[in-house]
């Protein structure tokens, strides 16, 4: 085999690791042993007692956290990326962590990925300022990597006190990370997806995140008919 074929079949089994990394979660698999261990560990994530607790608007807020160096994050970060859209909506779109386009716009979801949003908003007939988008993670983890889950713990107090702000309707998890950690769940994507769970008295959904969708059209579909059922669960929702 050349080296360029060798490149290709390793860029090929990446691609192909990272799509079973998105339906399946972080499943370490012992050969050894044949047991499965799972990564993701239940934690306890209460508001602290923090100066911007009381804040009453997401302006303010933002003002408040937009310096935070509380994880080493926020030394490598080009810009604190803490949401964008209607501060009043009744839709909170949640992803994992800013990537480099992010980071450098100091907004969520501007790169790819987040042109498919943009697309996916329009297929149910919503408008990106209609809706509220942020991440769990408010900095860029180097190299696109994973959040770590020591990360999350740190960032969610911010991402608690944005939906208490805003105190959306409906919340929509992109991708899996974001579905596990906020449903603190180690549960496949696949077994997640097409329903909705209950997350502090919100309704909640998880679906695929854009980026996979990118990688694998085949998602397309299934992603397709989560946004179906959340928009006749929010026309449902308006109709009141
Ligand atoms: N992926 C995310 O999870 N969030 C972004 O803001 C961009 C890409």
């Amino acid at each position: 085999m050349s080296s360029k074929e060798l490149l290709e079949l390793i860029d090929k089994t990446e691609r192909y690791l990272m799509q079973q990394q998105d339906l399946f979660g972080n499943i370490i698999y012992s050969e050894e042993k044949q047991t499965v261990k799972k990564t993701t560990e239940k934690k306890n994530i209460s508001l602290p007692d923090a100066p911007w607790a009381n804040c009453a608007s997401l302006n303010e807020f933002n003002k408040e956290i937009n310096t935070c160096l509380k994880c080493t994050l926020g030394n490598t970060r080009i810009n604190f990326v803490f949401g964008v859209g209607n501060p009043s909506s009744d839709v909170m779109f949640i992803g994992e962590a800013p990537g480099a386009d992010e980071d450098a716009q100091g907004e969520p979801f501007v790169g790819r990925a987040g042109q498919l949003l943009n697309k996916i908003l329009i297929s149910v007939e919503l408008k990106r300022e209609e809706v509220y988008i942020c991440n769990i993670l408010k900095c860029r983890p180097p190299n696109n990597r994973d959040p770590e889950s020591t990360e999350m713990e740190t960032c969610t107090p911010y991402l608690y006190k944005q939906i208490e702000l805003i105190n959306p309707k409906f919340i929509i998890c992109l991708g899996r990370i974001a579905g596990q950690w906020l449903l603190q769940t180690n549960s496949t994507l696949t077994s997640l997806r097409g329903k909705f769970h209950e997350f502090r008295g919100t309704k909640l959904m998880v679906t695929y995140h854009p980026a996979a969708l990118l990688r694998n059209p085949n998602w397309k579909y299934p992603a397709w008919e989560d946004m179906k059922m959340f928009r006749k669960a929010y026309d449902e929702l308006k109709k009141k």
